[in-house]
């Protein structure tokens, strides 16, 4: 009988209602690992329930003993470290390479709550003013002082995608609960095993019962999270169609919103570039997690001669990739996550094909199920699919240009802002570049500008809804309520 992944909810599993199910297959194999219930609307009340009630001791328990937990909790994720890791090759298909390092940067964001007491610091201004008019006995008059404190806000909900199923949940919960707000996790419905046991590993750790719930589900308990009268805040991350759906019945709604959105990330290549850089910068960027990564490089742009050694080595260099299950020897690059994955990256394919780009390298030829290989365009037209749309896939678009300003104008025109990158050696170029591209992570010789947690994840455009991102001083932010303190004593 197929296993149905439970919810977490006060502490302890609870089975699903009856409601529609879907399948979660190991992608590499087409195993079926369970199923998880898509429309659990009364487990998604009863996790809020939970979490409302839990509020009250939680928010009210000193940071520093909030954090003790979250130290254990670190000590947990390292004794695991494998299991997780081998969860996610097998239920999201990366390789066990890219799964670790999925895990660790999750590590980091834990590490990183684990500040909350120095980073909930408020601020005071001693004597703000002096008031005469009550202090008759006391010729000096009677200060007044003034504080800013942080304080958490409530229940926090957070919805994530299925591309990084360790590390972006933990974007979002550990600073969150750190900050004294208690949690519900809304994980993908394609990765929730992964989820279930990095939540059951917090409950080891020693959070209370109903501090950190997690329900699984698609749409409809979405929806009913995003409106529900118990909910302060909203995290997203995922596509920019659906980001853009939570940020506008969200607010409407009256909550704090933050949705961290999908992207098509430009890499231009000077022809000063360090060539060595440059190739395995851009193949790691490209095709690293089969592209499924919202700082996925996936078009480049070649200035003036720079076709003449990049197309040779960058080709050569994607032949080198080794497509296979994400455990096995050898393995660089793994599965897409379903069929529908294979379908669209397949159809941009035939598209690029279809408006005349040259394909130096189809992917298709990789003749096993729920994968496609490297892909290379070449000349690819400027306002085509292949050079507009995000694919989330491996595929690579190649465009060229004459001059910098050319290629600084082909990432301004991206609806997109999540990240854009430059391998030059000149400072002017790369200056200019950071100065104009539009994007809200630069990479200068760097393929993948990925922020460390204490930086916050900072799309710009299109990738971006709100105002504070997700990670560094915006969580902590997003996640308390400034309260100003003006106080005088007689
Ligand atoms: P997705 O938008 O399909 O799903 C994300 C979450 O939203 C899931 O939990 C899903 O159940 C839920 N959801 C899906 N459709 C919904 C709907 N109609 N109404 C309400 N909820 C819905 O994204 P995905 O395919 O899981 O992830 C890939 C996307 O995430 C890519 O676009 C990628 O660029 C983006 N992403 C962005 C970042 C970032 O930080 N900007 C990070 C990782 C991934």
């Amino acid at each position: 009988m197929t296993h149905t992944v439970e919810h977490f909810i006060d502490g302890k599993r609870v089975s699903p209602g009856s409601g529609k199910k879907c399948d979660v297959v190991n992608p590499a194999t087409g195993e079926v690992l369970g199923e998880v219930g898509m429309e659990e609307v009364a487990a998604a009340d009863c996790a809020v329930a939970s979490a409302a009630s839990a509020y009250q001791a939680w928010s009210q328990t000193p940071v520093g003993d909030r954090c003790q937990v979250l130290f254990r909790y670190k000590e947990l994720l390292e004794k695991h470290f494998d299991e997780l890791t081998q969860m996610i090759v097998d239920e999201h298909g990366k390789t066990t390479a890219e799964a670790r390092g999925d895990v660790r940067r999750g590590i980091d964001c834990v590490e990183y709550a684990c500040g909350a007491p120095s980073l909930m610091m408020g601020r005071t201004l001693p004597r703000i003013a002096v008031s005469t008019s009550f202090s008759r006995e006391r010729e000096e008059g009677i200060p007044l002082d003034s504080s800013l404190e942080r304080v958490p806000i409530g229940v926090c909900v957070g919805i994530t995608p299925f591309n990084f199923p360790i590390m972006v949940p933990l974007w979002m919960w550990p600073i969150a609960v750190a900050c004294g707000n208690t949690f519900v996790l809304k994980p993908s419905e394609k990765v929730s095993l992964c989820a279930l046991r990095e939540v059951e590993l917090a409950s080891e750790a020693g959070l209370p019962p109903g501090v950190l719930n997690m329900v699984t589900g698609g749409p409809d308990v979405v929806n009913h999270l995003l409106t529900h009268e118990d909910v302060k805040a909203v995290s997203f991350v995922g596509s920019t169609v659906v980001a853009k759906h939570i940020y506008k019945t969200a607010s409407i709604a009256g909550k704090r919103v933050q949705c961290m959105a999908g992207a098509k990330n430009t890499m231009i290549i000077m022809p000063d570039a360090n060539q060595d850089a440059a190739i395995d910068g851009v193949i790691s960027s490209s095709m690293g997690n089969t592209g499924q990564r919202c700082l996925a490089g996936s078009v480049a742009v070649l200035v003036g001669d720079t076709p003449d050694w990049f197309i040779p080595k960058i080709v050569a260099a994607a032949k080198q990739i080794n497509v296979a299950k994400g455990d096995a020897t050898g393995c660089t690059m793994g599965p897409l996550i379903d069929d529908a994955s294979v379908q669209r990256v397949n159809n941009a394919i035939e598209a690029g094909i279809e408006v005349g780009a040259e394909l130096l390298l189809d992917g298709r030829e990789v003749k096993l199920k729920g994968f496609v290989g490297p892909t290379i365009f070449d000349n690819v037209p400027h306002d085509s699919a292949l050079a507009m749309e995000e694919i989330f896939g491996p595929v690579l678009s190649i465009l060229r240009v004459d001059t910098l300003d050319e290629a600084i104008a082909v990432t301004q025109r991206s609806p997109y802002g999540n990240m854009a990158v430059m391998f030059t050696d000149s400072g002017y170029a790369a200056n200019k570049f950071k100065d104009t591209a539009g994007a809200g992570m630069i990479g200068i010789n760097v393929g993948v500008p990925a922020p460390m947690a204490v930086f916050p994840f900072c799309g710009w455009k299109d990738s971006f809804f709100g105002t504070l991102h997700s990670n560094g001083e915006d969580s902590v932010r997003f996640y308390t309520e400034g309260r100003i303190l003006v106080s005088r004593w007689f």
